[in-house]
């Protein structure tokens, strides 16, 4: 398997073709600022102890403190923790919030574990990480398999170690009696919308005859499957892990909703067709969202897709040989860093939600995240004209350009 890190290099360096970046600043972007590995004793329930290894990578935090999730997984490693916080990175410098990029995480397999036991891990976690994280220095938030929970007990531990008064700004993603914002749960859903309201107008695809395709009916997919059926649009494919579902005429959404959770499954709803994923990326529609793996979009199917666009709401659900079909086919595709940047956006509201010690509405959140992400795609299409490349390459460049002035290098 090719090392994430390298990956993320390869992005960089086709950027710095593009445009022309200070060699200094690219050799700094090159590596982490920072990186620990810690280990962790947890007293396991049966009296044992087991040792974890828990990892920070402090990117870059050039625009602001350093912003990422920890993940808890079995495969988590350094390599996999270091690549992810360079996108955060490019992420946060996309959207234009005053956040650096971070990340974290700690090989673990987390469903062996019991409650008792991951909140030990992850205040240990936190007791050893206490130096380098702070409001103003360092964020985590939830990424793969953690949640408000863990963001409670993040906060809580890094109080007990620290006494600091601002304590709650230290993490985000946590519950609302515990500091989380309005709108965070529904921010990827939310933000992936907003981008593909502003990226239809850029690309003059009417209202009404603009039908949407998506991959993925999770936290982020179902989110934005509703907001299109509410907002008067024609959604239809729907599909999740075990297969999809197709109708021409318009899928009603909600009852979509209703019929997975009663079944678990999208698949066999009344007044639609059931088709396989694979069918579902090749449907007739004018926008294709995938939101719910990587490598989804591959040299095999891309030539397939009959999208207009695509809005890559899932972490690279396009391979590098299939973006380069896109290319050559004209098909844009808003990536990953720009699309599914409505997370830390919302992350950073609530961030400085408690920074202020204030408490903002779910309407105040929804409009400035609708800001955000609309400044965020007309900067990064207004650079993808003036380059004359893809809609990835410029977001990459608008990143580098922000992330190079902020760091006077
Ligand atoms: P989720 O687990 O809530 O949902 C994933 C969905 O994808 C589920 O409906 C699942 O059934 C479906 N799925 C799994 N395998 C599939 C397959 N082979 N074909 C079709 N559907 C399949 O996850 P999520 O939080 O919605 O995240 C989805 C993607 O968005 C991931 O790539 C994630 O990294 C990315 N993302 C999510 C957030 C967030 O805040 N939720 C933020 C940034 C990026």
């Amino acid at each position: 398997m090719s090392n994430p890190f390298e990956n993320a290099l390869k992005q960089l360096d086709r950027a710095a073709k593009l445009q022309t970046f200070s060699p200094n600043f690219l050799a700094q972007m090159r590596q982490s600022q920072r990186e620990v590995q810690i280990s962790i004793p947890v007293k396991m329930n049966d009296g044992s102890q087991k040792i974890f290894i828990g990892y920070r990578v402090e990117h870059n935090n050039a625009c602001g403190p350093y912003k990422g999730g920890i993940r808890y997984h079995q495969e988590t490693n350094i390599d996999e923790v270091r690549a992810l916080a360079f996108w955060m990175a490019i992420k946060c410098a996309v959207v234009g919030i005053p956040m650096g990029g971070g990340k974290g995480g700690i090989t673990v397999d987390p469903k062996a574990l019991s409650e008792g036991e991951m909140e030990s891990l992850t205040r240990g976690w936190t007791r050893g990480m206490a130096p380098i994280l702070g409001p103003k220095k360092d964020v985590p938030a939830p990424d793969v398999n953690t949640t408000p929970r863990e963001m409670d007990w993040i906060a809580d531990e890094y109080y007990k170690v620290t006494s600091d008064q601002k304590y709650k700004a230290v993490v985000t993603g946590k519950t609302i009696p515990a500091g989380g914002s309005l709108g965070r749960g529904t921010a990827t859903g939310d933000g992936g919308y907003f981008v593909f309201e502003g990226l239809r107008e850029k690309l003059g695809i009417e209202k009404g005859s603009c039908r949407v395709v998506v991959q993925g009916f999770g936290n982020a997919g179902q989110r934005m499957a509703e907001l299109f059926h509410q907002n008067g649009y024609k959604v239809v494919g729907l599909s999740d892990s075990r297969g999809g579902i197709y109708n021409p005429e318009g899928l009603d959404v909600a009852a979509v909703g209703v019929h997975k959770k009663a079944t678990r499954s999208v698949q066999d709803f009344a007044g639609a067709q059931n088709i396989s994923n694979a069918e579902l990326l090749e449907l007739e529609c004018e926008v294709l969202v995938p939101a719910a793996l990587e490598n989804q979009l591959t040299v095999e199917n891309a030539q397939n897709v009959k999208a207009k666009a695509i809005i890559e709401v899932a972490n690279g659900p396009t391979t590098p040989e299939a973006d380069e079909v896109f290319a050559l086919r004209n098909i844009p595709v808003v990536p990953d860093v720009l699309a599914n940047a409505g997370g830390v956006t919302v992350s950073y509201f609530e961030w400085d939600q408690n920074m202020k010690a204030e408490v903002w509405s779910e309407a105040d959140v929804a409009v400035k995240l609708d800001e955000t992400m609309k400044a965020a795609l007309d900067a990064v299409w207004e650079k993808k004209v003036a380059l004359n490349c893809t809609v990835r390459e410029a977001a990459f460049v608008v990143a580098l350009e922000r992330i190079e002035k902020a760091m006077g290098v």
